[in-house]
């Protein structure tokens, strides 16, 4: 490696690992998350439909809706229609006692929360699908043996929106806000009704712009109950306890497998190539990691250190990196609007990561995974730093100078507003369905025309105000460019949402 070159890596990747609040520079705040139990309960489940109490009491009675087979001694497996008396709330996973009708008591354990409906609620709607994103549903909707008017109901991710009516028609999804008013809810604000319910029954009857009228509620599949965060005392376990099955991809930093939890439960192994990596560091780092839970973030379950190669055990995302799927077939069949949504997903769980002071430093679509249900998350957080520096400090090709912010390159400066850079770039590839970034440039020719004020200019069919977003993103100074918060709230504004209604404006 040339001198200066060299000079540029070392950096870019400061040889130190720096845990401290004392360097800001290098953002690894996350120190400061607070400290909590062995348990952390993952992302709350979707609000209670309007109407009903914001936390059922303690000790409610909920319905099983799909079966559920205990994996381990602390779950209790159920039936559909089984009672359980829900006795504590964690997260995603409840405790509960199985109850005979009569109130004899068969049975107490963990049970997943999206397993569970109380007996009037909406979610016994075979048409009501809880909190979904607009990409996940008309993905969903899309798939077979859902066929033209297939319908559902669903809670948009977006708080301002609320629920929305998402119907296949004509080999395409339409999405149409039912806003909820003084007790009353509508597409068109001629036709009021008192409950959603009423409302898919008049629409099951009626047309709605020229849908003739809605068909069968769309296909459900029982949720992955996946996690396993509930079961693990302990974050470091024996390799032992996990099976390696069929790899799923090969990265620059690891080899990544299919693989089972005590031959029972799926999960992701990542094993990583990198044998210096530090021990204490590293345990000390994933301690971190362990704590931040988020719906658009990847879960790590546990890490296996007794021997050389490490893991990584994460949640298996069945549809690989957003970059493969945005060049596959399911990808180049997704309209603007369900880009933009991908990319407010990302922006969802990068906030989280700024209100938690973390910070990525690896932002690209090759680091956001798709999982089974259309759920974009973001993966590899963290650990940059510990597993990535040391190889991009010896492959200096590999570096990725495309996606980095000026002050990374030339200072070794992350923050947060580094990872807002990466993100812009990354907004660049999802418009374009997975296009290398500065098509035509090499790194240093990058490095140089960023410098010297150059950017990418919009991609074709990309909309102009996320071609703002991508501009806002990579302002010369970092402490111009916006939060991931603002981002997220920009990108949740976009108009390309939903469906105008008979006689009405378009919404948002
Ligand atoms: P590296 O960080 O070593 O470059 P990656 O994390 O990018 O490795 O993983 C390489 C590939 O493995 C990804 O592109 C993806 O296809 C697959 N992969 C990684 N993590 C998972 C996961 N949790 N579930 C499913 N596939 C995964």
């Amino acid at each position: 490696m040339c001198d200066c070159l060299s000079a540029c890596v070392r950096r870019l990747l400061p040889e130190k690992p720096n845990h401290g609040d004392d360097k800001p520079n290098h953002g690894d705040g996350n120190s400061k998350v607070d400290a909590g139990g062995k348990r952390p309960s993952v992302s709350p489940p979707a609000p209670p439909p309007p109407g009903r109490p914001d936390r059922p009491s303690e000790n409610a009675i909920y319905t099983g809706i799909w079966p559920f087979e205990a994996r381990h001694r602390d779950e209790l497996s159920f039936q559909v229609g089984d009672l359980l008396e829900v006795m504590c709330r964690n997260g995603d996973w409840w405790t509960a006692r199985k109850i005979e009708k009569n109130g004899r008591i068969l049975g107490t354990g963990i049970v997943p929360h999206n397993y569970l409906a109380r007996a009037e609620s909406l979610q016994m709607q075979p048409w009501f699908f809880g909190t979904m994103s607009r990409f996940e549903a008309q993905n969903i909707l899309m798939e077979p043996p859902n066929d033209e008017a297939s319908f559902l109901v669903r809670k948009s991710e977006k708080e301002s929106i609320g629920y929305v009516l998402s119907v296949k028609s004509n080999n395409a999804v339409r999405h149409f806000r039912i806003p909820h008013k003084d007790e009353s809810f509508y597409v068109e604000q001629t036709q009021q009704f008192s409950s959603l319910g009423d409302l898919v029954n008049y629409y099951c009857k009626h047309s709605l712009n020229d849908i003739v009228s809605l068909g069968s509620p769309c296909h459900k599949k029982k949720p992955n109950v996946e996690d396993i965060n509930h079961l693990l005392d302990d974050w470091v376990l024996p390799k032992s306890e996990f099976t390696i099955e069929n790899q799923l991809g090969n990265g620059c930093f690891s080899q990544v497998f299919r693989g089972r939890w005590k031959n029972h439960i799926n999960v992701a192994i990542k094993v990583l190539k990198n044998d210096s990596v530090d021990n204490t560091e590293f345990h000390r780092e994933v301690e971190i990691l362990k704590r931040l839970h988020h719906r658009h973030l990847i879960s790590l379950f546990a890490i296996c250190t007794e021997s050389s190669p490490y893991y990584i055990i994460t949640e298996l995302m069945e549809k690989g990196s957003l970059l493969q799927f945005l060049r596959g077939k399911e990808g180049q069949n997704q309209d603007a609007a369900s880009l933009i949504d991908m990319a407010t997903q990302v922006a969802d769980g990068m906030s989280y990561l700024e209100e938690q002071k973390s910070i990525h430093r690896d932002l690209a679509a090759r680091n956001v995974l798709v999982g089974e249900d259309y759920i974009c998350k973001v993966a590899d957080f963290g650990l940059a730093r510990l597993v990535k520096e040391p190889f991009y400090i010896s492959e200096e090709k590999k570096i990725p100078y495309k996606w980095s912010a000026p002050e990374a390159i030339s200072h070794g400066k992350f923050s947060i507003k580094s990872d807002v850079w990466s993100f812009g770039v990354l907004l660049y590839e999802i418009m374009t369905y997975g296009s290398v970034p500065y098509p035509g440039f090499n790194n240093r020719e990058v490095y140089n025309k960023v410098k010297s004020g150059y950017r990418m200019e919009a991609p074709s069919k990309c909309p102009s105000f996320i071609h703002s977003i991508m501009l806002k993103c990579w302002q010369e100074q970092p402490e111009n460019r916006p939060t991931f918060k603002d981002l997220r709230d920009m990108l949740e504004r976009s108009s390309y949402e939903l469906e105008s209604p008979p006689g009405g404006s378009r919404e948002q």
